[in-house]
């Protein structure tokens, strides 16, 4: 392609380098390749997108199909910094990409979409057979250390390397899960650029519950299904998970930001947890009142309350159980449980915090560092499980990869 009023040439020639082969990084390589750019993909992993294959082992879930305002306010305070880019490249958007893949989406429980295979391996395999076609490179085990007035510093095998490009994508992603490629050690290395970037935090995760010796042996492990939790002003239902050190798992996840915050703040927090969904506290009460007297506690909450034996261990943790069915009934759909820690950051499902969003321009540009792009999990952003979290990776590696075309092909660019 040539640009007849600039005189330059698009794309061709002009060398990208992006950064983290995560979908930010390859979906910004997609587009950058096909618009003619020369691209090489730097990977500190012997392989490509290894947290977007763990994503789908429980099922990629990789948007949602929610009205649009609402889909856009799970993104909270970074709304700013994502709609536009979610605007441009929207589920509908992601959704048709994985059709052309050969991986057409269906809508799950709760408006998830999922690609038809319900894994991520499918689709990395046709995606990676599209960056091939395109002429996309990939150098494996390059672990970039930051810049130099040469290029990029990269450790490698063989040595560090420094290379230098026409324009750079950084797609690091956050801090969760390290083994599998993303440890955030990239946020000293921008710090000592002078860019400000908000601590990596720990999102979608579990937390630290002191349970008794008796719960942890029999109930860690186990589900608890079909609840509903409210913490921190929140309510969510869904599933939990109790752990040996805590709880996690879904609903857990869903008011987890709003947790984590108040516990940074008071150094504790308390949840209840509605244990029998299915019935109001007096219908509840009116079945215990009926019960036969003389029946076990146990019986009592297994068989009268309906709940599992996870469940009516955790009725426990709070001290003897009351004689009122009334009480009781009201102990049952609001179980306290002492949340005293957050789970770390390598334990968690994402990250928050990151390259915050005055940092970068409308392009997903550093101010301080012209033709240096970011995008993906490094942005300061959070937002739940459900496909968010994908897409707005997939949404900013395209708008930084437009913003990269806009800068090479500025006339103003040397
Ligand atoms: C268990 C699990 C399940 C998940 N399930 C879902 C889901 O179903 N739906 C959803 O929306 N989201 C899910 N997520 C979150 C989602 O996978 C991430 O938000 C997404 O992968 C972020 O993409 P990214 O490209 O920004 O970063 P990453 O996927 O983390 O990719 C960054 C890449 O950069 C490389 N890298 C890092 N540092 C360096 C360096 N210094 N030098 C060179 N390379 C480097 C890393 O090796 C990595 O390959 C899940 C996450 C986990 C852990």
């Amino acid at each position: 392609m040539f640009d007849t009023e600039s005189g330059r040439g698009v794309g061709n020639g002009l060398r990208v380098h992006i950064v983290g082969g995560g979908p930010a990084g390859l979906i910004a390589a997609e587009m950058l390749a096909g618009r003619g750019f020369a691209v090489t993909v730097f990977e500190r992993m012997p392989s490509p997108a290894r947290k977007f294959l763990m994503a789908g082992r429980g099922g990629l879930n990789l948007t949602h199909t929610e009205p649009f305002p609402a889909f856009l306010r799970r993104y909270a305070q970074a709304q700013d910094l994502l709609s536009p880019a979610i605007e441009a490249f929207s589920p509908r958007r992601l959704r048709a990409w994985s059709r052309d893949l050969g991986e057409p989406t269906f809508v799950g429980s709760s408006r998830r979409v999922f690609p038809r295979s319900y894994k991520a391996t499918p689709l990395l395999r046709a995606w990676l057979k599209r960056l091939d076609t395109l002429g996309v490179s990939f150098a494996f085990r390059h672990e970039w250390l930051g810049f130099s007035p040469q290029g990029l510093r990269f450790a490698t095998p063989d040595g560090e390397q420094i290379v230098a490009a026409d324009a750079t994508l950084l797609a690091l992603g956050g801090g969760s899960w390290p083994r599998l490629g993303s440890d955030g050690s990239w946020v000293d290395v921008l710090r000592g650029e002078g860019i400000t970037v908000a601590d990596l935090r720990p999102s979608n995760c579990g937390f630290t519950v002191a349970w008794s010796d008796i719960l942890r042996k029999r109930a860690a492990g186990e589900p608890l299904k079909r609840i509903a939790v409210t913490g921190a002003g929140l309510t969510a239902n869904g599933e939990a998970l109790i752990t040996e050190t805590g709880i996690e798992g879904g609903v857990i996840y869903a008011l987890s930001a709003a947790l984590r915050d108040a516990i940074d703040r008071d150094g504790e927090t308390t949840i209840h947890i509605d244990l029998q969904t299915s019935m109001s506290v007096a219908e509840l009460a009116w079945r215990l009142e009926r019960a036969r007297s003389g029946q076990s506690a146990s019986t009592t909450l297994r068989k009268i309350a309906g709940l599992s034996p996870a469940a009516a261990l955790l009725v426990r943790e709070s001290g003897p159980l009351p004689s009122s069915p009334a009480a009781l009934a009201a102990l049952i759909k609001a179980a306290p449980v002492r949340l005293t820690g957050t789970q770390p950051l390598a334990r968690a499902i994402s990250s928050a915090g990151g390259v915050v969003h005055a940092e970068v321009d409308d392009d997903y540009m550093l101010r301080k560092r012209p033709g240096v792009f970011v995008a993906g999990e490094m942005l300061d952003w959070e937002a739940p499980t459900g496909g968010y979290l994908l897409q707005a990776t997939f949404a900013t590696g395209v708008a930084a990869a437009e913003g990269i075309m806009r800068f090479l092909e500025s006339p103003d660019q040397p």
